[in-house]
Formats: structure tokens, C-alpha cells, sequence
């Protein structure tokens, strides 16, 4: 079966039992959740052209399967979360890694014992190295605000040389702002590993979709009791109720083609701009990306190149060390981070964490506290630095509870 696409205009709201609005991995794990196990009839509308959010990945011109909005690599310690994913495709096993281009020499990023070598030549590392371990353990994970905070010759000496050459630069092209501006859990993604694993991350799942994400999503939603529309905006199509005219008032009901809409909403959006960002705009950041195929087998020496001293671009990804694929050709993907300034144009990718623009969101947030039937999910939605499969879990506790009721 394929995915069951229909125009909004011929659409019978009636006919539905649930309302989702995006189709990433929030909206579409909780149709099909709700389709398949509580046998509801489920409407997604997605506003983009295409399904699968931010995993959206599709074959360029040299056949290369690249992804259109970041690079997405999946790895997970939640079990449930990848079981499921298992279930819509096959996959194939991928350990990420990234190397940081530091003045045109290469060294591990996260940061670990290779690259201590590399950074201070094996003699003195080695005196390092020990120092880490004595202090932390071995195999030990450590941020680099916890490595920043000790008051020890040695340790400033990694601390300092890690925050100029891995985190200052690549954290201010990123952010716009300083390591130390940034929310603490930020860099804290990306600790000094000492260890002498190279891999970006360590869990115990990790993997590729070999034929993409795009065909797992297709799969996902390829069920009889889902319905998607694309190029579908749920500011178009929603009409807000509000208990009264003040401006926090809180949001009653939601109508649809002039009925309220009785059955679950799942919004898995930006939340100010639902409210037509009637607070003003929640901060986020945006990328742009630039795409460059190459006459040759590969470009780089591994997925992804961060670029932490040289170079506008943060990162560049090479996209066939993801997908396995053995091509002539290559292509690579520089980013580039902006401030979210035009809306129409660009995308929220990144929520901008601190105290400030979580108060901003929770004013937002608390315009739809009252709707019983409404559930915010998703990375946009609750305003969350979140990855893929936390989402999934979200998503699987969400549909969890609305299978009960
Ligand atoms: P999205 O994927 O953003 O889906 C939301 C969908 O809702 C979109 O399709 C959007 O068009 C639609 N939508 C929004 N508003 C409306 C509206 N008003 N009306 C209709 N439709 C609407 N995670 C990992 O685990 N591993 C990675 O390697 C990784 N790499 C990443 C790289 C980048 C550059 C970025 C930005 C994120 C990365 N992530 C990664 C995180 C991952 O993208 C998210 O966890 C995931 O996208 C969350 O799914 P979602 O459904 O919440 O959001
Ligand atoms: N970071 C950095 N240098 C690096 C890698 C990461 O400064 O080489 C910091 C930067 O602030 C970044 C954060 O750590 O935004 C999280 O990195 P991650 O790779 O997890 O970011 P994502 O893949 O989500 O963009």
C-alpha cells in the first residue's frame, strides 16, 4: 500500500477521528500509532511538499542520497525507539564519525586520547592523558564547563586549548554567541571523551535506513486509516476559539472547516506561530545549505569535517560514508547557521535554549493548557533541543495514553 494523499479542499472532516499537524517523526509516529493500534481515522497535514520534517532525504542529480534539511544520523539506548524504527525498513549499521579540521590537520572530535596526541604530540599527551584519568576515570565523558571549573595547571592547559580550537569559533558560528552564552547542556552534547574511541556517539543502537528516511516515513505512513495533505498550514485551516478577547486568553476550541474539532490534535509546529506570534517571535536558529558533487569517489576522510578554527560554513557531511552507497560520484554539504529572521523563507531548526525564551515559550505554552484534546510534541512544539529518537519516545508515550483513553 502507498501513503494515502489527499487534497485539503476534498476533505471530510467528519470522516476523522484525530488531527496531525506535521509529518516528522512526532506526527507521524503518533498516526500511525493511533491508526494501527486504536484503529482511529487520522488526518496529518503537513505544510511542506513532502513528508518526513527534517529527515526528508532524497537521490540528487548524481544519485546520491542526500539529506535536504541536515544530516541526520540515527542512534539511540532507548530500545523501544529503535524496535520500532526496525519495524518501517531495513537499516544498515553506521557508527558516525567526525573529525575536526584544525588548520588543515584532522583530530577527533569529540575530543579523546587520539586527538590529545594530535594536539600536543604523544609525549606530553600521554602526561595528559594520565592526568584526565586520575582526575575523571577512564572512559569517562566530561563537558567542557566541568573541564573549564578545575583549578588545575595540566587540566586548564586541555581545558583551554579544547574551548579555543574545538568549541569557541564552531559554537560562534553556530549560536552567534560564546560557549559560555550558550545553554550549558549545549556543549555538554559534545564532551572530551577520554577514551580511545573515535565514534560520535556511543549508544547502543546506531544505524542508517538503507533505502532512506524518506522511504521508512512512505512506510510508516502507508496505512488505510491515514489520510495526509500536503502544502497544508494549520494556520490556514485552523480556527481558534479563545475563552475571551483578553490576550492570554486561553484557547477553547479548535474548528475545522466550521466545526469544532471534538477528536485528539496533535501539533507537532513552531507554537507562537499558531498563535500567530501574538508575543512576539520565539528565537530560534536557521541553516542554509550548500550542496557540491564531486567527480570522484570521496571528498573527505569520513561523514562529516567540522570546521572549529577556519571557514564560515560550521560543518561540511559527505553523504555517501551515511548511506553506503558506491557511486563515482560524491557529494558533500557545507551549513551554514543564521538568525531566524525570515519566516517565509527559512526555517526554525534550532531552539535558541536559555531562561529567557523558556519563559517566552511558557506564555505561549499556557494558551493551551486548557484545551484537553490538544498535545503539543515535537521539537518545534515544545520549544527542545531534542534528537530523532527522543522524539520517538515521546511520541510512543503519547500514543500510549491516547490508546487508553
Ligand atoms: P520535524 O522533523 O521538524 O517535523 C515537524 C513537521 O511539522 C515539519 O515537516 C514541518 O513542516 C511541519 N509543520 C510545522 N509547522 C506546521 C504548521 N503550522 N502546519 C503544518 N505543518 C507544520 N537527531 C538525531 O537523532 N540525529 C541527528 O543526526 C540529527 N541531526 C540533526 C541535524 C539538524 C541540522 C537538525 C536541525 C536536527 C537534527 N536532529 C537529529 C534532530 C531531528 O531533526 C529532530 O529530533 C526531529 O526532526 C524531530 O521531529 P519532529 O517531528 O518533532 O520535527
Ligand atoms: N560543538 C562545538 N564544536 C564541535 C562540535 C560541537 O563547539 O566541533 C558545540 C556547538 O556549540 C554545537 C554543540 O556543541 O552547537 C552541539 O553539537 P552537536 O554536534 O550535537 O550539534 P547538532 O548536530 O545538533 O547540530
Amino acid at each position: 500500500m502507498a501513503v494515502n494523499y489527499a487534497d485539503f479542499h476534498d476533505i471530510d472532516i467528519e470522516e476523522y477521528d484525530a488531527l496531525v499537524v506535521g509529518a516528522g517523526f512526532a506526527g507521524s509516529v503518533v498516526a500511525r500509532e493511533l491508526a494501527e493500534r486504536a484503529n482511529k481515522r487520522v488526518l496529518i497535514i503537513e505544510k511542506r511538499a513532502q513528508i518526513a520534517g527534517n529527515m526528508y532525504d532524497e537521490e540528487d542529480e548524481a544519485g546520491v542520497l542526500v539529506h535536504r534539511f541536515g544530516p541526520h544520523i540515527f542512534h539511540t539506548n532507548d530500545k523501544r525507539a529503535f524496535d520500532y524504527v526496525l519495524r518501517f525498513t531495513d537499516w544498515i549499521d553506521y557508527q558516525h564519525e567526525v573529525l575536526s579540521n584544525w588548520y588543515g590537520t584532522y583530530m577527533p572530535v569529540p575530543f579523546n586520547k587520539n586527538s590529545m596526541e594530535i594536539a600536543f604530540g604523544e609525549e606530553k599527551a600521554a602526561k595528559l592523558i594520565q592526568k584526565l584519568i586520575d582526575t575523571f576515570g577512564d572512559e569517562r565523558k566530561v563537558t567542557i564547563t566541568e573541564l573549564r571549573a578545575q583549578d588545575d595547571p595540566e587540566l586548564s592547559e586541555i581545558a583551554d586549548f579544547v574551548y579555543k580550537n574545538v568549541f569557541l569559533y564552531y559554537t560562534q558560528k553556530q549560536w552567534g554567541l560564546t560557549p559560555e552564552e550558550v545553554d550549558p547542556s549545549v556543549t555538554a552534547r559534545v564532551p572530551v571523551f577520554i577514551s580511545r574511541d573515535n565514534r560520535y556517539f556511543q549508544d547502543a543502537y546506531q544505524g542508517m535506513p538503507k533505502e532512506g528516511y524518506t522511504v521508512l516515513f512512505e512506510n510508516m505512513l502507508s496505512h488505510e486509516n491515514i489520510t495526509v495533505c500536503l502544502n497544508t498550514e494549520a494556520e490556514s485551516v485552523f480556527d481558534l476559539v479563545f475563552e475571551s478577547l483578553d490576550e492570554d486568553a486561553p484557547l477553547t476550541a479548535i474548528k475545522v472547516k466550521d466545526q469544532v474539532f471534538e477528536g485528539d490534535i496533535i501539533y507537532t509546529g513552531a507554537l507562537d506561530e499558531l498563535f500567530l506570534t501574538r508575543f512576539g517571535r520565539l528565537p530560534y536558529r536557521t541553516l542554509e545549505f550548500k550542496y557540491e558533487t564531486y567527480d570522484q569517489e570521496f571528498w573527505q576522510p569520513c561523514g562529516t569535517v567540522n570546521y572549529t578554527v577556519t571557514e564560515d560554513y560550521t560543518r561540511i557531511t559527505e553523504f555517501k560514508y551515511l548511506s553506503g552507497q558506491k557511486l563515482p560520484k560524491t557529494t558533500i554539504m557545507k551549513e551554514y547557521s543564521h538568525a531566524y529572521e525570515h519566516p517565509g523563507e527559512q526555517i526554525p531548526y534550532y531552539a535558541i535554549i536559555n531562561e529567557e525564551n523558556q519563559a517566552h515559550y511558557e506564555r505561549y505554552k499556557a494558551m493551551a493548557a486548557k484545551l484537553p484534546n490538544f498535545h503539543l510534541l515535537g521539537r518545534l512544539a515544545e520549544y527542545k533541543y531534542y534528537n530523532m529518537d527522543v522524539i520517538i519516545g515521546r511520541a510512543l508515550e503519547l500514543a500510549d495514553k491516547l490508546c487508553e483513553k
